[in-house]
């Protein structure tokens, strides 16, 4: 599947729970598409159990590790709106010298809200404000060192 994204990049996806960020991935990204969530239940049986994060972050970081040596296109699908977690990922894309490409979805919180409550997982409404109010803005993704940064509005169709 063509993508806009140059062959080898790491593409960090950034925004709020509800924003779209999964289905964005599913949607250009047929491989490569690394989810805290799926290690998560993998290793509980409950993709929320945030007692398994570390060691999502430690698979996460394997396959970061293989794909990235090889070239391989990879897709961080997670919120990433914490400054530390997106510094950890521009760390690794330059030890592979690989361009970091951030994929920013600039959401209004209702619409994040709205999104969240019509799927079958459900994040906590707390959760997806608190979340929503740090998602960085363009600015400071560009500070932060991401080569390009993509922005994704609302306008975004979920399906071809
Ligand atoms: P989380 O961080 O919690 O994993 P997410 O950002 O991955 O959230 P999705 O699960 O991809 O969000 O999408 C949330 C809901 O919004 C889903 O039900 C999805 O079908 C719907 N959705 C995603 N993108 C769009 C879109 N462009 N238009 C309308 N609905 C959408
Ligand atoms: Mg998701």
């Amino acid at each position: 599947m063509e993508t806009p994204y140059a062959p080898g990049s790491l593409v960090v996806l950034i925004g709020s729970p509800g924003a779209g960020k999964s289905t964005y991935a599913r949607r250009h990204f047929p491989t490569g598409r690394l989810c805290l969530d799926d290690f998560r239940e993998m290793a509980t049986d409950e993709a929320a159990d945030q007692s398994a994060t570390p060691t999502a972050a430690q698979i996460q970081n394997l396959l970061l590790d293989a794909r990235l040596a090889r070239g391989l296109t990879t897709v961080v699908d997670s919120t990433n709106v914490l400054p530390h977690v997106r510094a950890g990922l521009l760390a690794r894309a330059r030890y592979y010298q690989r361009p970091a490409v951030a994929v920013l979805f600039e959401l209004p919180l209702a619409d994040c809200l709205a999104r969240n409550n019509a799927r079958a997982r459900q994040v906590p409404q707390n959760v997806v404000r608190e979340l929503h109010q740090m998602t960085p803005t363009a600015e400071q993704l560009a500070a932060e060192g991401f080569a390009s940064i993509r922005t994704i509005g609302l306008c975004e169709p979920a399906r071809r």
